[in-house]
C-alpha cells in the first residue's frame, strides 16, 4: 500500500507537444494536454513552435519527490524551466495557459535570453496581456467576450490610441506614459483587440502587425497592409463594431 502510494506521488515525465511537463501523473497528464492546447494557438498565430521548456508541476511550492533524483529536465529539448503550482481541480488550469504565454511571447519577442526590466515582454502591454489571455481558451474567450460588449454598450471603453499608448496598471517602468486605470478595461480590451484582429484579418496579417511591433515599429506602421485597415480611426470602429456584435 506505501509502495502504491509513494508511486502515486512520485514525479513522472509526460511529454507534450510543446512543453515536457514533469509531476504527479494525473496533474502533469491534464497540464501536458492543457500546454498542447495552447501551443496550437500559439502555432495558429506564430506559424511556428513556441521556444520548447520544462514544466515542473509543484505542490505546496515544491516539487513532488523525484525517485530517479536529478531527473533530466533538458533531455527531451527543452530549453528553459518553469515551476509551476498545479491547480487541484478537474477545471482547466486557464491561469498556467496565461503565464505561459506570457513567457512564450517573451521568448518570441526578446530572444532566448530576455533581459527586459519592464512589464512582460518589450512588446506594448496590451500585446502581452492581449496575447496571454488568448491562450486560456474557449470559456475565458465566452467571458472577454461578454465583458468587452459591456464596455461598448456602457461607453466605458477606452478610445483605441490610449489602449494603445498605456501601460499595465501593475506596470513600474520608468515611463511618461500613463498606467491603465482600470484593470478590467485594460485586461477586457486587450483581449479583445488582439482576438478581433486575428478574427477579422486572420493569423498573418496579426503577426505581420506583431513582427513590425518587435522591429520597433508603431501600429499605425502596419495600417493597410495585409488588409489592415488604413488609419487607427477606421480600426477602432471596425474593432468595436466587431466587438459589440
Ligand atoms: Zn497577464
Amino acid at each position: 500500500m506505501l509502495g502504491f502510494l509513494l508511486g502515486a506521488l512520485a514525479q513522472v515525465h509526460v511529454a507534450g507537444k510543446d512543453m515536457d511537463v514533469f509531476g504527479e501523473r494525473g496533474p502533469a497528464e491534464k497540464a501536458a494536454r492543457e500546454t498542447d492546447a495552447a501551443g496550437a494557438r500559439f502555432r495558429e498565430i506564430f506559424g511556428a513552435a513556441p521556444r520548447r521548456g520544462a514544466v515542473i508541476l509543484t505542490r505546496e511550492g515544491r516539487p513532488v519527490p523525484d525517485r530517479d533524483k536529478d531527473r533530466a529536465y533538458f533531455a527531451h529539448g527543452a530549453k528553459w524551466i518553469w515551476r509551476w503550482e498545479a491547480g487541484r481541480g478537474a477545471e482547466p488550469d486557464t491561469t498556467m495557459a496565461h503565464e505561459l504565454g506570457h513567457l512564450w511571447l517573451l521568448f518570441w519577442a526578446d530572444g532566448p535570453e530576455p533581459k527586459t526590466r519592464q512589464y512582460g515582454s518589450t512588446l506594448p502591454d496590451w500585446i502581452d496581456e492581449g496575447f496571454a489571455s488568448l491562450m486560456e481558451g474557449e470559456t475565458a474567450r465566452r467571458l472577454y467576450s461578454g465583458a468587452a460588449k459591456r464596455l461598448v454598450r456602457d461607453g466605458t471603453r477606452l478610445p483605441l490610441a490610449d489602449l494603445l499608448g498605456c501601460i499595465h496598471p501593475d506596470s513600474r517602468e520608468k515611463t511618461d506614459r500613463p498606467k491603465a486605470k482600470d484593470r478590467l478595461v485594460f485586461y477586457t480590451q486587450s483581449w479583445s483587440v488582439v482576438a478581433f484582429l486575428e478574427d477579422r484579418y486572420g493569423a498573418a496579417a496579426l503577426r505581420h502587425l506583431l513582427e513590425k511591433i518587435r522591429s520597433g515599429k508603431r501600429v499605425e506602421d502596419a495600417l493597410g497592409e495585409k488588409g489592415l485597415p488604413k488609419t487607427l480611426g477606421d480600426l477602432d470602429a471596425e474593432w468595436e463594431a466587431w466587438a459589440a456584435r
